[in-house]
């Protein structure tokens, strides 16, 4: 039986016809790698835009988060394994074509104000990147902004694919470490191409992410290095450095002590000019 890869993410699954990724929201249909998670939404929200987290965009404005099912990386302590891991669990969705979720935002845009667009968050978003991208040109013909919140371990082509539709983005930057990368099923020097790409996008505002981990990420030289490369990328670019608390199948280890986040944000204001700490 013949198998035909995907190429969304270095994960590169081959799949044989009706086997689906490890991510669980590609499958080979057909001879085809489709994204069977297409427009299956499992979470639907009004939220501040802080909570993407964003700080330096927009402020005070709020969005209509939307998650389907789906990851490729699979990161021990994820908040979000009820629809991440969707291999694990029982997922339940229900159908949301691009053109009825764009009306839903308009709507909630007509009832306030502050309702600025779409982000697509929650899960990993861009294991069905087809559904960002057409949901997005529609969102921007209808004057709605859009946020995207992702792991960003994905090819170039998914990036280039939509990041003309991106107004901001946050992306998690879970190490410094390729070991580390390696051990959650991703890969360190995609995720640094995804946030080189969407800094050089004028258009995209860029805001990143690391969870500190005890044990995982939480040295000094790591943050040191993580923050260096993003200045000489961009020292404009935000940094939140954000408090881990146990979940899913990492509960061996009690929370990151708050102290600990705040030092490691103040080694990371010694080479960037906006650092956040989160979750204390
Ligand atoms: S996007 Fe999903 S199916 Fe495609 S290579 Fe990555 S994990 Fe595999
Ligand atoms: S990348 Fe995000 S959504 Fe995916 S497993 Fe890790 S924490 Fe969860």
């Amino acid at each position: 039986m013949s198998r035909v890869r995907c190429s969304t993410c270095p994960r590169g699954c081959l799949l044989a016809s009706g086997d689906v990724g490890a991510c669980r929201a590609r499958s080979n249909r057909n001879d085809c790698v489709v994204p069977s998670g297409y427009g299956r939404l499992t979470a639907l929200a009004i939220d501040p835009i802080e909570k993407k987290p964003l700080a330096r965009w927009r402020p005070g404005s709020t969005i209509l988060s939307v998650g389907g099912y789906g990851c490729n990386l699979h990161c021990a302590w994820c908040q979000n394994h009820g629809i991440s891991q969707a291999g694990e669990h029982e997922v339940t969705w229900r159908e949301v074509m691009p053109e009825e979720l764009v009306s839903l935002a308009q709507r909630a845009r007509q009832e306030d104000s502050r309702m600025v667009g779409i982000a697509y968050t929650y899960n990993e978003p861009l294991v069905c990147w087809e559904y960002v991208r057409d949901t997005s040109v529609l969102a921007h013909e209808r004057g709605l902004s859009n946020v995207l919140v992702s792991a960003g371990c994905v090819s170039e082509q998914v990036i280039a694919e939509v990041v003309p539709h991106i107004d901001a983005a946050n992306i998690d930057l879970k190490s410094f470490r390729a070991d580390t990368y390696r051990r959650l099923g991703g890969d360190l020097p995609t995720v640094l191409n995804t946030i080189q790409m969407l800094c050089d996008t004028p258009t995209c505002h860029v805001e990143v992410t690391t969870l500190v981990v005890p044990g995982v990420n939480d040295t000094k030289d790591e943050i040191r290095e993580l923050s260096a490369w993003l200045a000489q990328v961009d020292t404009n670019v935000v940094l939140h450095v954000t408090r881990f608390h146990p979940s899913w199948r990492m509960r061996d280890r009690g929370p990151t002590p708050v102290s600990e986040v705040y030092a490691l944000a103040e080694t990371a204001r010694e080479y960037l000019q906006y650092v956040y700490t989160g979750n204390c």
